[in-house]
């Protein structure tokens, strides 16, 4: 393994791979040329949506919620208008007193602490795990107080958070489990006795089908699901203006619907997804092999728990700046993103006086690199080529 390349060396093979048409254009995920290969199935399903004008609640939505449900094997999946809606009902269907605490990873998006100032609930930022970048069940218990009513981990960049662990702390205080599986459709976690997949194990899930997710759609899209008869009733009142019988409004409800045509779109990705899973697996691994035994790159960790679906393929970098490496590279014009740069408790929306040790040092080290389903041989080595020689150079 080569770990320093001369300059011109360096120059001359980054000119070499640049006549390669399929390097020119490489995006942190490229959902076009994914669109290219499934377009005669796409635009059939939306064009039978078009042609039926069913645009609200049309028979595509429901007959993705079965799709889906049996993909999960979860009882009941409702869906919603995106992740953040599917976050904000699942909190509203538990009947929260206000203040009530929600547990809640500091390294994380901000959709958790946002719809919990929206409820007047209050979000207790945990830190997270330095390896698996997840909440820190162990940071949990802690937290737990009176006013305690949810723990709420978010699968981060395709990988369960510690599970095992967290539902069995859950059932000894007695809370309830809202798990984020915006990013880790499909992952599978290890529970006692069997495995379980992402989105199963708590007493209700949430999933956003933004474009860029796993499973995404052509626009917003999201749902919740529970395996609890009680909970999917009031998830799909509340998603629909509280009723359940039009124009009766029993309890405060919010309008969050996926559209028919973002469903139809859905059914047809959801046959893919176990492909585009593997295809990431693939990207991932050629990374991993590239970055092997560079001391500056840490590559992702696996958990030994869950499997990854790689959201997103995230480095933690030694040595060197994220912001730096992601300039450098943008020159070269390869897209990064530092996934996430500030703590949610940091945020000036959120702001909570605390610190969070993890948390702050990944926000200062992490990096993503572009990952999907269709990154050519010749864009990986490129892309790894071009970081190597950055992190070498500095
Ligand atoms: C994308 C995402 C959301 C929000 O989903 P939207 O559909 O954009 O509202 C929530 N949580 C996490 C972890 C996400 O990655």
């Amino acid at each position: 393994m080569q770990s320093c390349y001369a300059f011109d060396e360096y120059e001359l093979s980054l000119r070499a791979v640049k006549t390669d048409t399929n390097v020119k254009t490489i995006q942190m995920t490229d959902l076009r040329t994914q669109y290219q290969k499934i377009r005669v199935e796409v635009d059939a399903a939306i064009s039978e949506v078009l042609n039926e004008a069913s645009f609200i609640n049309g028979p595509s939505v429901s007959k993705f919620a079965t799709e889906l449900s049996d993909y999960m094997g979860i009882r009941y999946v409702i869906p919603c208008g995106n992740g953040t809606d599917a976050l904000q009902i699942a909190l509203m269907a538990l009947d929260l007193p206000a203040g009530s605490e929600i547990i809640t990873p500091g390294f994380s998006y901000a959709a958790v602490a946002e719809v919990c100032a929206l409820l007047g609930l209050k979000a207790v930022f945990a830190d997270v795990e330095s390896d698996t970048f997840n909440i820190d069940a162990q940071k949990i218990e802690e937290l737990i107080n009176p006013a305690t009513r949810v723990i709420l981990p978010v699968h981060l960049f395709g990988q369960c958070a510690n599970m095992p662990k967290i539902m069995e702390i859950a059932n000894r205080h007695n809370l309830y489990v809202v798990e984020d599986n915006a990013q880790s459709v499909g992952a599978m976690c290890l529970m006692p006795g069997q495995m379980a997949m992402s989105g199963t194990m708590g007493h209700l899930s949430t999933m956003s089908f933004f474009p860029s997710k796993n499973l995404g759609c052509y626009g917003d899209g999201g749902a919740v699901c529970t395996n609890d008869e009680q909970l999917a009733a009031r998830v799909k009142m509340i998603a629909n203006h509280g009723q359940s019988v039009k124009y009766y409004h029993e309890i405060i409800g919010v309008n969050s619907r996926l559209d028919t045509i973002q469903a139809a779109i859905l059914s047809v990705k959801l046959k893919y997804l176990n492909e585009f899973t593997e295809e990431r697996r693939r990207v991932a691994a050629a990374y991993d092999a590239a970055f092997e035994g560079i001391e500056e790159i840490e590559i992702p960790f696996r958990a030994s728990y869950s499997t990854h679906v790689f959201h997103q393929y995230t480095l933690k970098l030694r040595g060197i700046e994220p912001e730096q490496v992601q300039q450098s590279l943008k020159e070269k014009g390869i897209p990064s993103m530092v996934y996430y740069p500030l703590p949610l408790y940091k945020q000036k929306a959120y702001f909570v006086p605390i610190e969070l040790p993890v948390t702050e040092t990944l926000c200062k080290t992490v990096l993503s690199l572009p990952m999907g389903t269709d990154m050519s041989k010749e864009q990986i080595e490129f892309i790894t080529f071009t970081t190597k020689a950055i992190v070498k150079q500095k």
